[in-house]
């Protein structure tokens, strides 16, 4: 079989799919407080839909699939999809970002219905902080959230990502770094990307990773580095001399990885995204709904991907920003 490879000789394996794009949160680097323009119900993809694509996607190479949102878990009776989804054949990996909220109710079933991995956005540990940022109070559930999924083994691991930005984050490098150590999540800080709905982003707020490592490695020494050999890996991942703990830093921004990206995106509405930052999307979506084969699925998945960005000029000149914000991605 002819796997999906783009025109720069990029193996494309990891499928990130969003199931919505409402959000119960209003992060201010995200969505405005009144939200966004929703997506009707019509248009987005059905669990059948979003299960078709992904059973093609599967079959010409995708391994790894993520769900995302918005917030994935606001959509009714997700455990049904992920059920369905882990059934695929060729499914290596089957995961889901989330900011955690309802993971209270929701973990047991998700381990049952087949996830495997989990990634749990959180910025802040205080409570004032954390309210000011997303808008809502609600620290208390996701950290309930998290201690909820540590009893269940099947989803592993369990990743506490946090956004870093200039004069927030440092002052809880430490408070996230014993958290690391003291539970069994692995942590990780992204760098602020130009994805902000309202476009508050400026090039002075990105805290890098290497920035982020110099603090951590002003306490506790050199960091150890682990290395997995795998190019597509997207976070430099280390853990301190004593071995207890994991820590990462995903640097889109002061270190691309556009060269080993393996990674495609389906919108809520069934378009495909080839970039985080594309400008162009290839309309699934119409595939499906105007009887397409699942040849012809292929033929437009592998059209998009061989079309994939070279790059995402953050930074340049050329640097163009996305046509949809990363709430209206899935990040
Ligand atoms: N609601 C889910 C969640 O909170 O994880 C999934 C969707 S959210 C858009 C996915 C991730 O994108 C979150 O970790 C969020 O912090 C991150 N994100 C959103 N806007 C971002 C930006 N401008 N730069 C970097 N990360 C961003």
């Amino acid at each position: 079989m002819e796997l999906l490879v783009d025109s720069y000789g990029r193996r494309i394996k990891s499928m990130r799919i969003s199931i919505t794009d409402k959000c119960n949160f209003r992060c201010t680097y995200c969505m405005p407080a009144e939200g966004l323009p929703w997506l009707k119900k019509a248009e987005i993809l059905s669990y059948e839909e979003i299960e078709r694509i992904a059973r093609v996607a599967v079959g010409i190479g995708i391994e790894q699939i993520r769900l995302t949102g918005g917030e994935p878990l606001v959509r009714r009776d997700i455990p049904d999809l992920v059920r369905q989804l882990s059934k695929i054949e060729g499914l290596r990996s089957l995961s889901l970002t989330t900011n955690g909220i309802l993971l209270k109710q929701l973990a047991g079933a998700l381990a049952e219905a087949g996830l495997t991995r989990i990634n749990v956005s959180l910025d802040s540990l205080i409570r004032e902080k954390f309210a000011k940022l997303t808008r809502r109070d609600q620290l208390a559930r996701v950290l309930e959230g998290l201690e909820e999924l540590e009893r269940y083994p099947s989803i592993h691991p369990i990743k506490v990502n946090a956004v870093a930005i200039r004069d927030y984050s440092e002052e809880e490098v430490f408070a996230f770094v014993h958290l690391a150590r003291r539970k069994a999540y692995v942590m990780r800080w992204i760098e602020f990307m130009p994805l902000d709905a309202d476009q508050i982003w400026r090039k002075e707020d990105i805290l890098t990773g290497a920035e982020l490592k110099a603090i951590i490695e002003g306490e506790y020494g050199p960091l150890i580095p682990i290395t997995t050999g795998d190019p597509s890996e997207t976070a430099h991942r280390y853990t301190f001399s004593d071995g207890i703990g994991e820590v990462g830093f995903i640097n889109p921004v002061s270190e691309p990885f556009c060269a080993t990206c393996d990674r495609i995106r389906l919108t809520a509405d069934g378009q495909l995204r080839t970039c985080l930052f594309a400008t162009v999307e290839t309309d699934l979506r119409k595939v499906l709904r105007s009887n397409g084969s699942e040849e012809d699925l292929a033929k437009a998945i592998r059209q998009a991907v061989w079309n994939k960005e070279l790059k995402h000029y953050i930074g340049d000149k050329r640097f163009k920003r996305a046509n949809r914000s990363m709430s209206m991605i899935g990040g």
